[in-house]
């Protein structure tokens, strides 16, 4: 789906199909150069990373296993509280690997720093992140992230796996979107 297809339910196209992809191939260029013959393990959060998780892996150059897990946040309302169930865990075992989470999006930075932790306490030789997004406005908690796509303004952003009520995911770009579609 492209911008034009839902026009009236963005304000402004943030990132676009190209932009996005030059951006990809920057971030899988960095982890080669870092990882360069090490066995890593990719750790997909579903479903917001299922996009950039497709297109990193394919950018890359060498073998990089991937694994999923689904988390859901608990919180008050609205916000992420840090406290965190597993809804779908890793087929893999961790002692001893190199593991790099990717993510779609930073935001409170809670969800991910729990998320890390807990792959650390699994005995990973070592846990790094790479996030297509950041809201630095937003973080409620210091991250070390590795790779990171672009830091962005506090605003609420969708297309390219992330949704607003599960729509959206199949935007073709990242865009914020219109006040009217939250009423
Ligand atoms: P955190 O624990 O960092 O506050 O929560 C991060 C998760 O909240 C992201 O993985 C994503 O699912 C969701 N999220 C945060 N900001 C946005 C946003 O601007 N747009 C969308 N669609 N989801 C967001
Ligand atoms: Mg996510
Ligand atoms: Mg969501």
């Amino acid at each position: 789906m492209k911008a034009e297809d839902v026009q009236g339910d963005l304000t402004e196209v943030l990132f676009s199909k190209e932009e996005i992809e030059a951006k990809i191939a920057e971030l899988a260029a960095a982890v080669d150069a870092d990882y360069q013959g090490r066995d890593v393990l990719l750790v997909g959060v579903l479903k917001g990373a299922v996009m950039v998780m497709a297109d990193l892996c394919r950018a890359l150059q060498g073998q990089y296993p991937m694994d999923w897990m689904a988390v859901s946040s608990y919180g008050s309302g609205t916000k992420s509280s840090g406290v965190v169930r597993i809804l779908k865990d890793l087929d893999t075992d961790l002692s001893g690997r190199d593991v790099l989470i990717v993510e779609d999006i930073i935001d409170s930075g809670l969800t991910l720093s729990w998320l890390r932790a807990n792959l650390e306490s699994r005995r990973a030789a070592s846990v790094e992140v790479c996030a297509l997004l950041r809201k630095p406005e937003a973080a409620k908690t210091a991250i070390d992230v590795k790779y990171v796509g672009w830091d962005i303004p506090n605003e609420f952003v969708v297309g390219y796996g992330l949704d607003y009520d599960e729509k959206y995911r199949n935007l073709d770009c990242i865009a914020t979107l219109a006040p009217h579609v939250y009423a």
